[in-house]
């Protein structure tokens, strides 16, 4: 789980991605490749001293026609706004500059915690270049070299002591899901619509500021919290429209949920940026709901709705476990649906499946369509047993992984499914070779 995250910020070309890969190193975990997501090395998992967090290099994220201050003040902005703690990177070898200066005191004023890495001190002559960087006046300087990895040790050991400790005030029984969408597709309408009163404030301007935090709420004896997406946005920043920045802000949202509802904008349809926000939602392994808002807007004949739906099963191959809801937060329309499928999906999604039952189901599958060989050999499998949920994880113990052709398993996960009901739920299956 992520305790924290950890921002990189620095002006270009000070060596903010050369460190971000050290401490990122080979320690990025893919867990599938889904077609049409394109992985943006902005942010990563890492782990250091069983502390894991999230790292941002901010210097991924950019802004258009804009000049080097101004770009430099949005990626400090969003540093200081998302992150725990805030790695500031400099250039040992050119002494403090005026944009050094300049995201100093933005770092100061916000009081985040904040480590200073002088980068390029390849070698101990340099060392004392360090000192001159006290000038900057937040905190005590570590000598480091991306290039080399050097000090990433002491960078990471600083950044963990200055880590707060997390907090969950997580509530028993309480279920959290969040709205992810592009700009304008209705998500802070359909947390209006959700909660029956307009306690979100909807503008009809494209990324304009709203007011809306996370939002605890009973409906029907069941205890939920809607995970606010909206961010910044409620400071009157306008980055949303940052593609880069509002994937970001959609997986912090994701990672706090339960069930995901990705919204789709049923008049204009799926377009790329649905893809990333969909794929970051199945890969965390949470539940999803696939929502098409603004159905009214459709104009539609007796087939629109299977069109419609056929379209989506084609481009997210890969959520074919994901109901789908058309929905109209503007008039209300088959929003009360939502309640019933996000308790089942949540449900699902952290359901067990007892151990005999599973391995029958096993057994039959087996026998039914029985293995053939790949990979130079014939898999054969022992027994499964339920490892996890969250999402349900199952492990295969066979004679060699190797032997598991994918399309096997997807075979098996069918099986699973339909024997166990897993509806909008992922569900992982992994190989493992019986000792
Ligand atoms: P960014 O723009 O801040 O992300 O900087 P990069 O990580 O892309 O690095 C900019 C340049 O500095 C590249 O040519 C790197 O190879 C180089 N660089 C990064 N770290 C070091 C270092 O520790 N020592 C030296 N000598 N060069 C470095
Ligand atoms: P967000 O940026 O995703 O939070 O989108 P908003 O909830 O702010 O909605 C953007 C615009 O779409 C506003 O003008 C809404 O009134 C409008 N809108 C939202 N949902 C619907 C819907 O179901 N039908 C129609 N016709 N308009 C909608």
């Amino acid at each position: 789980m992520i305790q924290g995250v950890v921002a990189i910020v620095g002006r270009a070309n000070v060596g903010k991605s050369t460190i971000f890969n050290r401490i990122v190193g080979e320690r990025v975990s893919i867990v599938e490749d889904i077609p049409g997501v394109t992985r943006d090395r902005i942010y990563a998992n890492a782990s250091w001293l069983t502390r894991d967090f999230r790292l941002i290099d901010t210097g991924g994220i950019e802004l258009e026609d804009a000049s080097f201050t101004e770009q430099i003040k949005m990626q400090a902005e969003i540093a200081i706004e998302e992150a725990d703690v805030i790695l500031f990177v400099v250039n040992g070898r050119e002494g403090i500059t005026r944009e050094d200066a300049f995201v100093a005191r933005m770092l100061q004023k916000s009081k985040k915690p904040i480590v200073l890495a002088v980068n390029k001190i390849d070698d101990q002559v340099y060392k004392d270049n360090i000192y001159d960087f006290y000038n900057l006046g937040v905190g005590d300087p570590i000598a480091v070299s991306g290039s080399h990895g050097i000090g990433i040790g002491d960078i990471l050991d600083q950044i963990i002591h200055l880590m707060p400790e997390s907090e969950d005030h997580r509530e028993e029984d309480e279920i959290r899901f969040s709205i992810i969408g592009r700009p304008n597709v209705g998500k802070s309408s359909l947390t209006n619509a959700l909660l029956g009163e307009e306690r979100v404030i909807v503008s009809d301007i494209e990324g304009t500021t709203r007011d809306a935090i996370d939002t605890a709420f009973e409906k029907d004896g069941q205890k939920y919290r809607v995970i606010d997406t909206a961010g910044m946005r409620k400071k009157g920043k306008v980055y949303e429209n940052i593609e880069k920045y509002s994937i970001l802000r959609a997986l912090s949202a994701v990672e706090k949920s339960d069930v995901v509802l990705v919204v789709i904008d049923g008049e204009r349809g799926v377009v790329e940026q649905d893809k990333h926000v969909a794929g970051n939602a199945h890969e965390a392994g949470r539940g999803v709901i696939l929502v098409v808002n603004k159905w009214d807007l459709v104009q539609k004949d007796g087939k629109t709705m299977q069109k419609m739906e056929k379209e989506l099963r084609e481009q997210f191959k890969y959520l074919d476990y994901a109901p789908i809801v058309f929905t109209s937060a503007k008039e209300k329309k088959r929003i009360d649906l939502l309640f019933p499928l996000i308790q089942e999906v949540y449900a699902n999604n952290r359901k067990r499946v007892t151990t005999s039952v599973l391995n029958d189901v096993l057994i039959d599958a087996q026998a039914m369509n029985p293995t053939t060989t790949f990979n130079g050999g014939r898999l054969k499998i022992y027994y499964v047993n339920q490892v996890s949920v969250c999402p349900p994880t199952f492990v295969l113990f066979t004679n060699d992984p190797m032997y598991l052709h994918f399309s096997y398993k997807r075979y098996l996960e069918n099986r699973l499914r339909e024997a166990f009901g897993f509806e909008g739920t992922p569900i992982h299956i992994i190989a493992r070779k019986r000792d």
